[in-house]
């Protein structure tokens, strides 16, 4: 220290206003020492846990607490903040600690069923229950540029009281008290992802062995999903209007009439077209049930049980 406050100032590192919430942070896998990091970097004090313990050295390293097992880490902070595998290591790993008055948020990938389960099994042991959904990968956490973002549902006391500790790492989207609700948005939009990286695949599969470069049709194959993302906002406006004709700018009938193009030149090239198959079966099961000038919607419908 010395007399000059100027000099002084810029050699401390000013104590925050409001002191930084304290959580706990169970699981140090993948996505669980990227929100580590994240939590650190803000300043918040952490304590983790995680079964392997050396996984532990890298947010030991950076400041965190590491505890001895996951009953001591549960017992350091009211939040608690659980990043494991599957329901099934949640169980294991929560099996021995004492939830009673803590606030417990589960950012395992699971079903909504699995979360209702898990919400009604926290409450019974005394404690404020929140599902989450990550919609990000481990590299996009703490980059707000990225777009990362968890969908949130359960208690909203839960939420409200530590919204701004959980928007550290990624951005937070609540959508609902159904504690189920979470898990469902998160495995909807993962859902038509697959259904995405199919299409992309079998496009792929047309061109290989040709003289196009996969580079070369990448640029392309991308801007056109992005173009089509529209029907999107299309389909959900024709569910909530109950009518499958408006805006329809592609019949189903013309869209089965053009299938038959698209199954001979997987043919043509030698590939298999086990992943169209099934879409197409179901276009035709529409327009045999009268849904010729309909958009695609209807196929929603018959996916339902
Ligand atoms: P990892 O496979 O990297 O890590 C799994 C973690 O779970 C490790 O900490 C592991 O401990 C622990 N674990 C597994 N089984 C048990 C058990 N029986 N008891 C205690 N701990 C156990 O997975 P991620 O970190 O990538 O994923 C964690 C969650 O985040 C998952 O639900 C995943 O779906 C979700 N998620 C992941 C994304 C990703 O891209 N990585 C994206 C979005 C969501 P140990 O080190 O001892 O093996």
């Amino acid at each position: 220290m010395t007399d000059n406050p100027v000099e002084n100032a810029s050699t401390t590192t000013p104590a925050p206003l409001t002191p930084l919430t304290p959580l706990t942070l169970l699981g140090l896998g993948a996505m669980g020492t990227a929100l580590a990091g994240a939590w650190l970097a803000a300043g918040h004090p952490l304590t983790v846990w995680n079964r392997t313990a050396a996984r532990a050295g890298t947010p030991a390293a950076r400041g965190a607490t590491v505890a001895g097992s996951a009953a001591e880490a549960v017992a350091a902070n009211r939040l608690v903040v659980v990043c494991l595998l599957d329901d099934d290591s949640v169980e294991e790993a929560l099996a021995d600690t004492d939830l009673a008055g803590k606030d417990l948020v589960n950012l395992v990938t699971g079903t909504p069923g699995q979360a209702r389960a898990r919400a009604a099994w926290a409450e019974r042991r005394g404690a404020r229950y929140l599902d989450g959904g990550i919609m990000a990968v481990p590299p996009m956490i703490g980059v707000p540029a990225a777009g990362p973002y968890v969908f949130y549902s359960g208690s909203s006391e839960l939420f409200e009281e530590h919204r701004t500790v959980l928007a550290v790492p990624a951005g937070t989207r609540y959508v609902g008290g159904d504690a189920g609700h979470a898990a469902l948005h998160d495995v909807a939009l993962l859902s038509a992802m697959y259904g995405m990286f199919a299409g992309v695949a079998h496009a792929f599969a047309l061109v290989r062995g040709e003289a196009v470069a996969p580079g070369e049709l990448a640029p392309m194959l991308a801007g056109w999903l992005t173009a089509m993302s529209g029907s999107v906002a299309t389909t959900a406006s024709q569910l909530e209007a109950g009518d499958y004709t408006g805006g329809v700018v592609s019949s189903l009938a013309m869209q089965v009439a053009g299938k038959g193009t698209l199954l001979r030149t997987a043919a043509e090239q030698g590939v298999s077209a086990e992943l169209l198959e099934p879409y197409f079966r179901l276009m035709e099961r529409r327009l045999a049930a009268g849904g010729g000038e309909e958009d695609l919607t209807g196929v929603v419908d018959l996916l339902r049980r």
